[in-house]
């Protein structure tokens, strides 16, 4: 019994170690690929953490004197294809960048739902080492996620009104004092 779930654990971290070195490869992309600079600072930021994301789980893979390679993640790679094809797109730039947004958020959310599961194997499998190692990339991309939606607020704002992110920001405090009034 114990030794099937581990082989699952296994077999769910080699996957979120294609899932994450798939993502050093596209981030940069995105970073590129976006108009605000907050964004494409998120996304540069995001690189290396998910660098040292990889090294995590690298380590994980060492203390199981495992080998982290011999599966590719397929989810990612659907998620990667998506983002690749809003990029495509011929967006007016605000408009990219809320479609950037959307992508980026949907692999922190993949990741999020991995690395919560991981972190439970990990805990009913009695690997208290591996534990806070994939707590800490957990948390961070929560805080990935949540920093993306911030930014969304304000790059949503601007796709809306076509307009530059500093005017559409003046506009809608605009409209919220006319409102008030
Ligand atoms: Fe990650
Ligand atoms: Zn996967
Ligand atoms: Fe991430």
């Amino acid at each position: 019994m114990q030794e099937s779930l581990r082989e699952l654990y296994i077999n769910e971290l080699k996957d979120l170690y294609s899932a994450e070195t798939q993502m050093v490869k596209t981030l940069p992309k995105m970073a590129k690929a976006a108009s605000s600079n907050e964004l494409r600072q998120a996304f540069e930021e995001h690189v290396r953490q998910t660098s040292e994301q990889v090294s995590r789980l690298e380590q994980i893979f060492e203390q199981l004197d495992e080998k982290p390679t011999g599966k590719k993640c397929l989810g990612m790679e659907g998620l990667v294809k998506e983002g690749a094809e809003v990029m495509k797109e011929d967006y007016e730039d605000s408009v990219k960048d809320a479609a950037i947004i959307g992508a980026a958020q949907r692999v922190e959310h993949y990741e999020i739902a991995a690395y919560g599961t991981l972190r439970t194997f990990a805990e009913i499998l009695g690997e208290d080492e591996h534990v806070p190692l994939l707590e800490q990339t957990l948390n961070e991309e929560k805080e990935a996620d949540q920093k993306l939606t911030r930014i969304a607020e304000e790059v949503n704002a601007s796709a809306e009104e076509g307009e530059t992110t500093t005017s559409a920001r003046v506009e809608t405090s605009r409209m919220r004092t006319r409102r008030a009034a």
